[in-house]
């Protein structure tokens, strides 16, 4: 635990260094714990550090670890990262508060009509597939327009920005730099960009959410 400790206070302090260096974004970089795979322990000390935003990209796993921490601590901000099936919408909306994993026309219209039912509002970002990788979801980066637009006018859905994981063969940079400039052309303020191995670089780049896990926790289980 000692060493969740150090890394969470070496990334906080790099949040701290990069952001006033480069001050890209108008709010400091909000960490999300990357909480999917680790065991309890490492999850249950992390909140009692006091750290409340955490992601997850599977809806049964974090169900099963984050209903009842959610009773416990109601400030819990919880993230979706992970691809969304229509057949989970109920659940995620249920369960997550920020949403940052929008793909597809389809998901947008489910989270729209579920968020009406169960009277929430759910901030959203658009996964953009910046390395137009075929086995990656997101939305292409030439047909983002269409579906933020969509998203904004049509379904009314608050759209607060853009998410990318970059592929892995490439330097994350530019694929940043895309996401930044998307993002301010569509004016949107939120961006959600930077892993373990780039976070560094993504904050660079303006990045308002880091998702960051096996650096923080260690390796995942299973
Ligand atoms: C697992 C995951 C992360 C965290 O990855 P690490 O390399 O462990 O920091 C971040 N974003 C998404 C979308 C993920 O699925």
């Amino acid at each position: 635990m000692q060493s969740i400790q150090e890394s969470y206070a070496s990334i906080g302090e790099k949040i701290l260094t990069y952001h006033y260096q480069y001050k890209l974004s108008e709010r400091l970089p909000v960490l999300v714990a990357v909480s999917k795979r680790q065991p309890d322990e490492r999850i249950d000390f992390l909140l009692e550090l006091g750290h409340r935003d955490f992601g997850e990209n599977h809806i049964q796993e974090a169900e099963a670890r984050w209903v009842k921490r959610k009773n416990i601590y109601a400030d819990i901000r919880l993230h979706l990262i992970g691809p969304l099936q229509s057949n989970k919408v109920r659940q995620a909306v249920a369960l997550f508060d920020v949403i940052h994993s929008v793909d597809r026309e389809k998901i947008a219209r489910a989270i729209k009509k579920e968020c009406d039912a169960q009277q929430k509002e759910i901030p959203c970002l658009i996964q953009i597939n910046s390395g137009d990788e075929s086995q990656k979801s997101g939305v292409a980066p030439t047909e983002a327009a269409a579906l933020i637009g969509l998203c904004k006018k049509e379904l009314h859905l608050p759209i607060e920005g853009l998410m990318c994981i970059p592929p892995h063969s490439e330097p994350s940079a530019p694929h940043f730099a895309l996401l930044n400039k998307l993002a301010k052309k569509h004016d949107l303020p939120e961006l959600s960009m930077g892993m373990s191995d780039d976070y560094e670089t993504a904050i660079r780049f303006g990045a308002t959410y880091i998702r960051v896990g096996t650096k923080l926790f260690g390796e995942r289980i299973r």
